[in-house]
Formats: C-alpha cells, sequence, structure tokens
C-alpha cells in the first residue's frame, strides 16, 4: 500500500465511520417516531400479496410509469442506485489498491458489463429528472409548478450526488484502464474504456477518484441523517415498507381509493352504541393520532408534487395542496416527536400525560410544537388551516398519483371526523344537510312519502320490492334520483330503459334512506352508521335467503354505488352492485336494447371521481355512448384516471366555494373546449355541477349536460319523454 492509499483508506474509513454513526442514529429515531402512531393491525394480513404488490410497484414501477418519461428515467436511477451501490462498496477496495475489486463478481464480466449499462442508462435518467426538476422549478416565471412548496435544494443535493457517483464511477474505471488494472473487455465496458484513454496513467487516480466517491455518497448519508424529514432522499429505503403495508394490497390502483378506512379506535373498528369520547379516539386530534402507517406516509413523501398537480382544489386556488398537507403533518410530528417521545401528550379528556420532571429537558422548540392546534388558523398557530381540510372534494386524484401510495384522503377524513363529532367545528351550512340527513333521512329535508313521485305518468308499473315475487335487480335511486329534478330525469331513463330491455328490477320506495355518503366524507361517522345500518338491514330483508352473487344492486348515483358497494361490508352488508352504465353496456352488447338514432352534435364524457378513479369503471359509460353517438367520443384533456373533479365530492356539494375560481366553471371550460354540444355524465351531482357551470357561462343554449341513460333512450327511444333537455336545477 502507498503513501496515498494509506491516507485514501484513513479518510474513506473516518467519514464512512461518522456517517454510519449518523445513520444509525436517523434511522432509530424515524422508528421511534413512526413508533408513536396508532396501532393498525389491518396492515399485515396477506403477506404473499402484500410482497407481490411492492415488488410489482418498485421493480415494475408502474405507478411513476403512469407519467412516462419521468417513470422511465426514474426506474434507470432507482436501478442504478441498487446496483451501483454494489460498486460505492468496490470503491472501498480500490482505495486499498488501484488494483482492487469485489471479491468474487468483481472480475467478472457479465457483472462490468451490467454495470456499466446500468451507469450509462442511470447517468441519461438523472440528466432527464434534473432537467425536469429545473424546467418545472417553482420561481420560473409565469410557471404552476408541481414543484412549488417542495424543499428545492433537497431535490438539487439528491440529484446531483447521483450524477457525481455515476460520473466517478466511470473516471475510476477509467484511471484502471489507463494504468493497466482494468480487466473488462472493451465491448462489454466500450465508456470505461473511452474514458480512460482521456486519462493520464496515475496510479494513485484510482484510490483519489474511489476516495471521492466515498466522500460524496457518505456525504449524502450524513446529509439525510441530520435532516430525517428529507424525504425526497429517504423516500428510497421507505417506499418499500410504505407500498408493502398499503391499505389493500390487492387493489389494481390506489388503495385509498374507494371504500374509507372505518373509524377506528386503538387499531379497532369504533362501535357508536359503546363508544365514549373520554375513552375512544374520535378521529384525529393530535398528530400522535394517526396510525403508524400515517406517520410512515408522512415520512416517505418525496415531494415529488404529482398529488398537487391533479388536486382540483389547488388547480383552482384553494390553500388545499395534499402534498403541503402531507409535508406540515410530516413537520409537525417530527418537530412534536421529543416531547411525545418524553411522555409528553394529553389524554382523550385532554388533560398532560407527562410529569413536569418527564419534561423538564424536553427542547422547548418541541414544547412550544406540541401546544400547536392540529386544526387552526395561521392566528391560532394551527397546523392546518381549516380551509384547507375543508377544501377537499375526497376526488382521490392525489391517492391515484402518488408513486409512494400514500393515503391522503383517509388522513383527511380523520381529521375532519374529530372536527364534527367532537368539535362540531365545520362549514355552517352543511349544518343543514347533517340535520336534513338525521330528521328526514336525504341531504335535501325532503317528505319521504314523495321518494316514489318520480315513477308518476311512465306508462308502466315500477315494482316494489315485497310487491313482486322475484326480481333480478333492486334498483337502488338514491336520493338525487328521487327528489332532484334533473336526476329524476335519469332515474326515469334507467327505468325505462330496463323495462325495455326485459330486466326485472324493483325498488325500495320509501324504505330507502340516504346512503350516508355525505355524513361519511364530511365526517359524520356517527350519522354514516345510523343510516347504513338502516339500509343495511332493510337491503338484508330484500334479499333474504340469497347468496352474495343473487343480491343485486344497481345505482346511478356513484356515491351511493361506491357506498354500497364497497363499504356496507363494514356493516354485515355483502351486495353486488353495479353503476347503471354498466348495466346498459352489458344490455346494449346482449342486443336487449338496440340504439337506433345516432346523437349528434359531437359529445364528450366527463368521469365521475367515485365511478372512475374510485371504482375503476371507465369503459362501461364510454361503450354506451359510443354505441348512442355510432361514432367517437371527443375525450377532454383530463379524463379517465386522470378527469378533473366537478367539485361536489366530499360533502363539498352542501358547502359553500368561497375561494378561488369555482372548480366545475374550470371543468365546464375544459368540456367546452372540446366543442361538444353534449356534456355526458355518470352521476346527479356532476350534472348539478356542470349544468350550474355551463348556465353561468350562459351556454345553456348551446351545450347540454345529460346522463348516459338519457343520450341512450334519445337514441333508442327517440321519441321518450325521459331524454328531454335537463335544465331545470330546483330540488323536489
Ligand atoms: S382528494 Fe382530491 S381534492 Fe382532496 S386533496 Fe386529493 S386531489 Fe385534492
Ligand atoms: S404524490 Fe405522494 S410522494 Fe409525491 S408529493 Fe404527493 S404525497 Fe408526496
Amino acid at each position: 500500500m502507498g503513501s496515498v492509499q494509506i491516507v485514501t483508506t484513513i479518510l474513506a474509513a473516518a467519514i464512512t465511520a461518522v456517517a454510519v454513526w449518523l445513520a444509525v442514529r436517523a434511522v432509530m429515531k424515524m422508528t421511534a417516531v413512526i413508533r408513536l402512531g396508532q396501532p393498525a393491525p389491518e396492515r399485515f394480513g396477506d403477506k404473499g400479496a402484500r410482497t407481490r404488490k411492492m415488488l410489482v410497484e418498485t421493480a415494475g414501477h408502474t405507478r411513476m410509469l403512469k407519467w412516462s418519461v419521468v417513470g422511465a428515467a426514474h426506474w434507470f436511477v432507482m436501478v442504478g442506485f441498487i446496483v451501483l451501490s454494489l460498486l460505492v462498496l468496490e470503491a472501498y477496495f480500490e482505495v486499498v489498491t488501484p488494483g482492487g475489486g469485489l471479491p468474487v463478481i468483481g472480475r467478472w464480466t457479465v457483472f462490468g458489463l451490467a454495470t456499466e449499462w446500468i451507469g450509462i442508462l442511470g447517468l441519461a435518467g438523472i440528466g432527464v429528472l434534473m432537467a425536469i426538476r429545473l424546467r418545472n422549478r417553482p420561481n420560473r416565471p409565469g410557471n404552476r409548478s408541481r414543484f412549488t412548496g417542495s424543499t428545492m435544494w433537497q431535490g438539487y443535493f439528491v440529484e446531483w450526488v447521483v450524477l457525481l457517483v455515476l460520473i466517478f464511477g466511470f473516471v475510476i474505471r477509467g484511471f484502471k484502464v489507463a494504468t493497466d488494472h482494468f480487466e473488462y473487455p472493451v465491448w462489454a465496458t466500450p465508456l470505461s474504456h473511452a474514458v480512460g484513454a482521456a486519462l493520464p496513467a496515475w496510479t494513485a487516480g484510482v484510490s483519489v477518484a474511489a476516495l471521492i466517491k466515498i466522500v460524496i455518497s457518505m456525504t449524502w448519508l450524513i446529509v439525510i441523517s441530520l435532516n430525517v424529514t428529507m424525504g425526497v432522499a429517504w423516500h428510497r429505503f421507505l417506499a418499500f415498507p410504505n407500498i408493502f403495508f398499503k391499505r389493500e394490497p390487492e387493489k389494481a390502483a390506489g388503495s385509498g381509493l374507494g371504500a374509507l378506512r372505518p373509524m377506528m379506535s386503538d387499531g379497532k373498528p369504533l362501535d357508536f352504541e359503546e363508544a365514549d369520547p373520554e375513552k375512544d379516539q374520535f378521529g384525529v386530534a393530535q398528530v400522535e393520532q394517526f396510525t403508524w402507517k400515517g406517520l410512515l406516509d408522512f415520512s416517505t413523501c418525496t415531494e415529488c408534487g404529482r398529488c398537487q398537480s391533479q388536486c382540483p382544489a389547488w388547480n383552482t386556488g384553494k390553500p388545499l395542496s395534499p402534498k403541503l398537507l402531507v409535508l406540515s403533518l410530516r413537520d409537525h410530528a417530527y418537530a412534536k416527536a421529543p416531547y411525545l417521545l418524553a411522555g409528553g401528550g394529553k389524554d382523550l379528556t385532554g388533560e398532560e400525560k407527562a410529569t413536569a420532571a418527564q419534561l423538564a429537558h424536553v427542547d422547548v422548540l418541541a414544547l412550544a410544537e406540541a401546544e400547536k392546534p392540529l386544526i387552526g388558523t395561521a392566528e391560532e398557530g394551527g397546523v392546518i388551516d381549516p380551509d384547507v381540510l375543508w377544501s377537499c372534494t375526497t376526488c382521490g386524484a392525489c391517492v391515484e398519483q402518488c408513486p409512494v401510495d400514500i393515503e391522503h384522503v383517509d388522513h383527511i377524513v380523520d381529521m375532519r371526523r374529530y372536527q364534527v363529532l367532537i368539535e362540531s367545528s365545520f362549514p355552517s351550512e352543511a349544518g343543514v344537510m347533517l340535520r336534513n340527513l338525521e330528521n328526514k333521512g336525504n341531504p335535501w329535508g325532503a317528505p319521504q312519502n314523495t321518494r316514489e313521485d318520480w315513477t308518476k305518468g311512465l306508462g308502466f308499473e315500477v315494482p316494489r320490492v315485497g310487491e313482486v315475487d322475484d326480481f333480478e335487480y333492486l334498483f337502488w335511486v338514491g336520493c338525487a334520483g328521487a327528489f332532484e329534478d334533473r336526476a329524476k330525469k335519469t332515474t326515469r331513463a334507467v327505468a325505462t330503459l330496463l323495462n325495455e330491455a326485459g330486466v326485472s328490477f324493483a325498488i325500495l320506495g320509501e324504505g330507502e334512506t340516504c346512503s350516508g355518503d355525505p355524513a361519511r366524507r364530511i365526517g359524520n361517522e356517527f350519522v354514516f352508521q345510523m343510516l347504513a345500518q338502516q339500509n343495511v338491514e332493510t337491503l338484508n330483508e330484500a334479499f333474504e335467503g340469497r347468496e352474495k352473487s343473487k343480491r343485486k344492486i344497481v345505482a346511478t348515483c356513484p356515491h351511493c354505488f361506491n357506498t354500497l358497494g364497497n363499504e356496507y361490508g363494514q356493516l354485515g352488508g355483502e351486495f353486488e352492485v353495479v353503476h347503471h352504465t354498466q348495466l346498459l353496456a352489458h344490455l346494449v352488447s346482449a342486443g336487449k336494447l338496440t340504439p337506433v338514432q345516432p346523437v349528434d352534435g359531437g359529445v364528450t364524457y366527463h368521469d365521475p371521481c367515485y365511478l372512475g378513479r374510485h371504482n375503476r369503471v371507465f369503459a362501461a359509460p364510454r361503450e354506451v355512448l359510443g354505441d348512442s353517438i355510432q361514432g367517437e367520443l371527443t375525450e377532454m384533456p383530463r379524463n379517465s384516471e386522470r378527469s378533473f373533479c366537478c367539485g361536489a365530492g366530499g360533502a363539498r356539494m352542501w358547502m359553500e366555494e368561497k375561494i378561488g375560481k369555482r372548480i366545475n366553471v374550470d371543468r365546464v371550460e375544459e368540456a367546452m373546449s372540446t366543442g361538444a354540444k353534449t356534456i355526458a355524465v355518470g352521476c346527479p351531482f356532476c350534472s348539478t355541477m356542470l349544468n350550474d357551470g355551463v348556465n353561468g357561462k350562459g351556454a345553456g343554449e348551446q351545450v347540454e349536460v345529460i346522463d348516459v341513460a338519457s343520450v341512450l333512450l334519445r337514441s333508442v327511444k327517440p321519441d321518450a319523454p325521459a331524454g328531454e333537455k335537463e335544465t331545470e336545477s330546483v330540488a323536489g
């Protein structure tokens, strides 16, 4: 070993020892913070499916590849990071001796070839990612960047480290080539040989370059260890467990879509018959009341801003960004952690749990952080502003896009639950809706005995459950479908089409009550459970003696469709629920409904969030429309998985939209920009929102917003009255 190698070896060992010590400390700290969360025993089931999903999503980059260029570039960088970590390890042999290499595989041509090309593609990949970050930097004039609010220096730092580590990998190899210490052939390692041809035959160069590579790598480790909230770096490790422990690993898309997580206390679903707010946790009022998976979610956020770029609230000037919400919760959790780890925290009656002695040595900043209300305005020092919390439409665009499977909607609703159930703090205008649900069983407060009014004048009898011996489908009408004038036309259109196709169906009539979706999404789990239990009992009675596959329900409202199909199982109601567009598509393809007259003028389709993103029903409505117009749909730029919300989900239908541009106006502008004369929808709430948007623009005479069923009915029965223009907007 020469004098240069003695120095490089000592320096490499020293910086590595410091970095490893700091990294172990950081991992222990992060683990301790994540363990502060509440139990989530359901996350440990079905380890096989979890492992499979984790491998598919990481190795296959299935979520990242939705953004094809970024996804491909990131895949090469990820593979580069994993494989080239071996080359960092090899650098420890090279600081000792210029001819050093990894034992066993270090002289294997396949290893040389693989690492060479992964290095080359990694360089290209990081170049692309750096260019994208620079092009999207928030301070660029006129740029609405997905990186707004991200900690930019951390992103640049991580990218430069990857770039330099890759470059020095080739410099080391180049010096080995130049000094005749390199054993791989030119065909396997062309770039290394090209670099070697440009470098002097300096023997110490190998060890010096290897030391620089180690210093860069260990500096990275030191920096991220001193910044445990640096998700852009830590996600390389945390993404694996975060995906493994996702809510429903068997789901094809975002696991936090579809059903909401039930309200939990101490790892068990809360039973309102026995629940006691002084003993049981009602939603989330303190950051440590999220589960450990929630805290792992916050720690894993890469700050990539994909969620932010798709969020309807953010895109229309509301203060909510799902990314910034996650970052605020993360920073608060880590800042408060020293107080919690010392034994601090409030019990459910609001009393401090720790003694003065326990808190005596806690940092004053951590004590101050602990005093912040989780939900509060800037003046109150709140972590999350109420306007942020109440801006969410629960559209799921954030969950859909997040590459590391963060479950934003569950976290938002958990915080809403505490605000509604314990603090009674929510936008006052939504109070009317909640009172109507409790007293009248529907959000509009319409009399229950008018639920069947939509059946009048149909020209055929609509059978009620109990009046007929048998029926194939229970037609779940929904409150909008029963009481709201525009939605009633959809209900009539669907009933007419089912009757035309000879489908045997029956309604519950006055036995139906609200599915509970708006109560659940606003956070009033108590009212949701009250309504849902009543419905589950009614439905179980209606289907008595039938197996699940024969307990078929068709619903026109995607919110009912989602709640009945995905959430009633949590209360003992197992049903086969289809959306009316799915049943209609089936009836057309089976030849039971025949579109005869093409609907002209051009049709575009707006995907309802709870039908599309939350339940993956994208094709059926498009098939029905394609058959009805006997031609191609005109798609909006944002469609299918990336569809833009109408603004009504998450109980926003019953709240004022006071901040920023109206979401429905943004969506209507996009729909009208297609030039289509018909905007087809598959949801009564979307219908209301888009109709309001069209009318607000004074375009009610030129553009029509109608349900897919009404479009089909016009084509199947051109003279049917239910196909008339849906311009009325008054709730019944
Ligand atoms: S659910 Fe929709 S509105 Fe809510 S934060 Fe996510 S993207 Fe934004
Ligand atoms: S998409 Fe996921 S990882 Fe990216 S910023 Fe949003 S929450 Fe974080």
